[in-house]
């Protein structure tokens, strides 16, 4: 497995890649790699010649009082994990290296990057689209792979892609929850047992509205969204939000939606996690 840290070596060794015909696929990541990290990797190998995975804390999605400097780390891990996943080349650059100091370009998404995180964390998705952009240029994949857990991410960068025709193919993965339900990620790492037991309760409270607005429908869904609320602020959960948006456009979900998100941002203690889940309406 090859490593690499400068943005120069990275764009010669893809083109040349690029170049001898092979395809090349990309699943970007912040590290402290999981299970959910790997089953991203584990499509993209099927599917490409040659597998890029970055590895990188990105600083410009990260707001003044957020957790950029506690974000947790462990690099050496993270190469075992990739080494026996199968991964050829990892990108993982310093920051400095990433972005010039007087950076003044920045790729932004207006629509979809709205409600839901982007409303709660105002320069997120803007950190987002613009790192991803650059990371696109540098690995010039063929496809990319994203996970369903950051759904609202998911939909940002396929618009970004469509808008600015960047000929990559996303693919979303399914989202991966340890075995009590917990949607695996990094920042579980924040939670104390006792807060951990008590996050489960977003994942109960999800799939108990899920169930209800399948079987009763969209006229239920308020009433769904409340009663889950109820139950994620017993469990000692400090609401950001518990919504549901039509899954395409991120308004407000109406009779001909194609599908539904209902998605959850819950402090426990400092730590803020994210959950949702996706119902698929038949025509
Ligand atoms: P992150 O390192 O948190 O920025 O995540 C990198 C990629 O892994 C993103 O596309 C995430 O959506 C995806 N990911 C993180 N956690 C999960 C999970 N539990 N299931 C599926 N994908 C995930």
């Amino acid at each position: 497995m090859k490593i690499i840290k400068t943005k120069r070596e990275l764009q010669q060794f893809a083109l040349e890649i690029k170049r001898s015909g092979k395809t090349i696929g990309f699943v970007p990541t912040m590290g402290y790699l999981h299970a959910g990290h790997m089953s991203l990797i584990d499509i993209a190998r099927a599917k490409a010649d040659v597998l890029f995975v970055s590895i990188f804390v990105n600083p410009t999605q990260f707001g003044p009082n957020e957790d950029l400097d506690l974000y947790p780390r462990d690099f050496e891990r993270d190469l075992a994990m990739c080494t026996e996943h199968k991964v050829d080349v990892i990108f993982a650059p310093e920051p400095q290296e990433m972005y010039c100091s007087d950076n003044t370009t920045w790729v932004e998404e207006k629509k979809l990057s709205g409600p839901l995180c982007g409303a709660s964390r105002p320069c997120f998705y803007r950190g987002v689209t613009t790192v991803v952009a650059k990371l696109f240029h540098l690995v010039m994949p063929d496809f990319a792979v994203f996970g369903w857990k950051d759904a609202q991410q998911l939909l940002v960068i396929k618009r970004m892609v469509r808008d600015l025709d960047f000929p990559i193919e996303i693919i979303g993965a399914p989202l991966v929850r340890d075995t009590d339900g917990l949607a695996l990620s990094s920042r579980n790492r924040y939670l104390s047992d006792d807060e951990r037991t008590r996050a489960l309760a977003i994942h109960r409270n999800l799939l108990t509205a899920r169930k209800t607005v399948e079987e009763k429908g969209l006229a239920a869904l308020e009433g769904a969204l409340e009663e889950a609320r109820q139950g994620i602020t017993a469990s000692g959960g400090r609401i950001d939000y518990v919504t549901a948006l039509d899954v395409d456009t991120m308004e407000e979900a109406v009779s001909g939606s194609a599908g539904l998100l209902i998605a959850a941002a819950v402090f426990y203690g400092t730590t803020r996690l994210i959950d949702n889940e996706v119902i698929e309406f038949s025509k």
